[in-house]
């Protein structure tokens, strides 16, 4: 099949069907003699789906979801974040700042000086973070300034969001390193999550004040 054509077939395929095909794929590559057997991304790759890209998005942003559910069963706004390098996982986080005390201890912040600590190098430069929420201004400050490749999230925040909803700090004119963004990725699911947590919240507070 042409890569062009498997692509559109893609685009009509949840990511668990298109992997097992990815799979089917590699496996048939494989018994071709395909040099090293070609793994799934490798195949990904060849089609041009980059690893960081397309399927790959959605993907992620299911492991940043995870991320924020977390956050949600602890009463932490459920916002949640992975960095991915060279196709894997490299870092996760979900927002922790009621249990750390620390206003600056939102998911990017945390994926992105972990990462840094695992890579001994403060330059994310191929590094892409997955977040489900729109970026705040610090968030989006410190990636700029680590340098990060690429930015994709889930719901946009148009009162505060600073990667394009509210400002574009991400692409801001001036600074020297601009990122990539890719935002809508799997939204409603990141936006139900904000939307439950802070309905219960004023619940709670409207029982609590009686
Ligand atoms: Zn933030």
């Amino acid at each position: 099949m042409a890569g062009r054509e498997f692509l559109e077939v893609l685009g009509d395929l949840s990511v668990e069907e298109a992997e097992a095909i990815g799979t089917r794929q590699t496996e048939e590559g494989a018994r071709a003699g395909r040099p090293g057997g070609g793994g799934r991304f490798d195949l990904l790759e060849e089609l041009g789906i980059h690893q960081s890209g397309g399927v790959t998005d959605e993907h992620f942003m299911e492991e940043a979801l995870r991320q924020a559910r977390k956050a949600a069963a602890k009463g932490e706004v459920p916002v949640g974040a992975v960095l991915v390098v060279n196709g894997a996982v490299l870092t996760k986080a979900h927002n922790q700042v009621e249990e750390l005390k620390d206003a600056t201890a939102h998911a990017e912040m945390l994926v992105v000086t972990a990462a840094a600590g695992e890579i001994g190098d403060w330059r994310l430069n191929e590094a892409t973070v997955y977040v489900t929420k729109e970026p705040c201004p610090m968030c989006a400050g410190a990636m700029v300034l680590s340098r990060v490749k690429r930015v994709v999230y889930g719901a946009s925040d148009p009162k505060g969001g600073a990667a394009g909803g509210a400002l574009n700090l991400l692409q801001f004119e001036g600074l020297n390193h601009k990122c990539e963004i890719r935002s809508g990725v799997r939204a409603e699911e990141c936006r139900d999550l904000l939307r439950d947590f802070f309905k219960k919240q004023r619940v709670a507070e409207d029982v609590g004040g009686k």
